[in-house]
């Protein structure tokens, strides 16, 4: 047994899909235990990843009665989610005005609101389930930048109103007052949260296991058949489990049967500074982002420290290189610094990690092309956590035979 843990947890290190360490990961109550032995019988829902989108798909469909598997071929919560800088948006990474251009604004309306929902939504459930992960609403500043100026945020806080968002666009002459940033304008909205996401993560599944849905790891699924009657697993042992339905909630790693042409893998950067005892009180509790591209992103935590991103490249492998680690955190230190004037000095955590888009900005969650009972969710963007809420609503509407009425909106493409 202990020879078996060990060589995983070598495997697992040479196989991490992050390089440095996430705060996160320090923080206490971040981990589940999971059991190590596959059980037997059958269960309504396999759920293939243990990272904040299989713990909210198990926890809505163990709160539907459904009894239900979770697999991961790593320890849970050590997937992408402790990567995340968890600032959980209604605002998504394409304008309103932009996604309406690419995909009408019928879709891109409703895509905009139920993100607003969604980030409620999980507000409240975490309040409902008592988790201990420092959630809590949050305002959001989104600043002009090379991808956006003044008339194009103005044009975008109109179009939001238009569809029931609150938005408020801010001139220069506000932002320099309020929060001392000189930028051509900015659009300030409410409506987000922030919270430490392996926390969240761990205690929904928590949850989840306390009614009866089980965990094992490390299982890494290898294929998949479609019977009659349910839908069959292979793991990379050998094994073959079979269930109901199954849902692929495997962040960035994909099984061939799932790959489209329009999703894609690339690279992103983050550091946590250590606590800040005379920030700024406007940054205590604020998420800050700009329409540029790259862009820089910040919010605090509970302890006062800055957790900020950003630097975004395209390469898929390029969040793999130390030296670029460094350089992209120095990168993101001296752009904070030169927007709020604040000196986080040398970064106390910094890690790097992959991240993935689709064409048009919006995730794929529906059943894998060819298959009837298998879902996956995929192409998360920098809105993981806002568009993990949406996935296991959609699906486990789904599993239980009826449309959720977004559903095309998110569909294969
Ligand atoms: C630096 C960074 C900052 C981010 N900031 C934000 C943010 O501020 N707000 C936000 O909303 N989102 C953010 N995101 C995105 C968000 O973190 C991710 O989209 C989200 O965590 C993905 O969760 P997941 O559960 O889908 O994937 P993961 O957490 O990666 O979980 C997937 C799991 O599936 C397992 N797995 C994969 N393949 C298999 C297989 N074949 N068999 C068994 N198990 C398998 C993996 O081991 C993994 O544990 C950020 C991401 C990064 C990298």
């Amino acid at each position: 047994m202990a020879t078996r843990s060990r060589s995983h947890d070598a495997q697992t290190r040479k196989d991490d899909l992050r390089i440095g360490k996430p705060i996160w990961l320090t923080t206490p109550h971040s981990t589940v235990p999971a059991a190590k032995k596959l059980p037997r019988g059958r269960f309504d829902v396999i759920v293939i990843g243990a990272g904040i989108s299989g713990a909210l798909m198990a926890e809505a469909l163990t709160r539907a009665g459904k009894s239900v598997l979770i697999l991961d071929r790593r320890p849970a919560v050590r997937g992408s989610t402790p990567a995340s800088t968890a600032m959980i948006q209604h605002e998504i990474d394409i304008p309103l005005t932009r996604l309406s251009r690419k995909i009408g604004p019928d879709h891109a309306g409703r895509a905009w609101v139920r993100s607003v929902a969604a980030v409620a939504d999980l507000v409240a459930l975490s309040a409902r389930l008592g988790l201990d992960c420092g959630m809590g609403p949050k305002p959001a500043l989104y600043l002009a930048g090379d991808e956006m100026g003044a008339r194009a945020l103005r044009n975008e806080a109109e179009a939001r109103h238009g569809v029931g968002i609150k938005a408020d666009y801010l001139k220069r002459a506000d932002l320099i007052e309020r929060f001392g940033i000189d930028r051509p304008a900015a659009i300030l909205s409410q409506d987000s949260a922030s919270e430490n996401p392996a926390q969240v993560t761990a205690g929904l599944l928590r949850a989840v296991l306390s009614r009866k849905a089980q965990l094992v790891s490390p299982v890494e699924i290898t294929d998949m058949a479609e019977l009659p009657s349910g839908i069959a697993l292979a793991t990379r042992n050998g094994e073959v489990l079979v269930a109901e339905y199954a849902f692929f909630c495997t962040g960035y790693e994909y099984l061939p049967q799932m790959k489209t042409a329009s999703h894609h893998v690339t690279s992103t950067w983050a550091l946590a500074s250590r606590p800040m005892p005379h920030l700024p009180g406007w940054m205590r509790d604020m998420i800050v982002w700009e329409a540029a591209d790259p862009y820089l992103y910040f919010r605090s935590d509970e302890a006062g420290r800055i957790i900020a991103g950003g630097e975004d490249e395209e390469a898929a492998d390029s969040n793999s290189d130390p030296e670029k680690l460094a350089k992209k955190a120095g990168i993101i230190a001296r752009k904070l610094h030169d927007l709020t004037g604040v000196n986080i000095g040398k970064p106390a955590y910094t890690w790097s990690a992959p991240f993935s888009v689709t064409d048009d900005g919006l995730p794929i969650i529906a059943r894998v092309p060819g298959y009837v009972r298998c879902f996956a969710a995929m192409g998360y963007g920098g809105n993981g956590i806002t568009f993990s809420v949406i996935a296991a609503q959609i699906v486990a509407a789904a599993i239980a035979g009826s449309d959720d009425p977004d559903a095309a909106i998110f569909r294969y493409r």
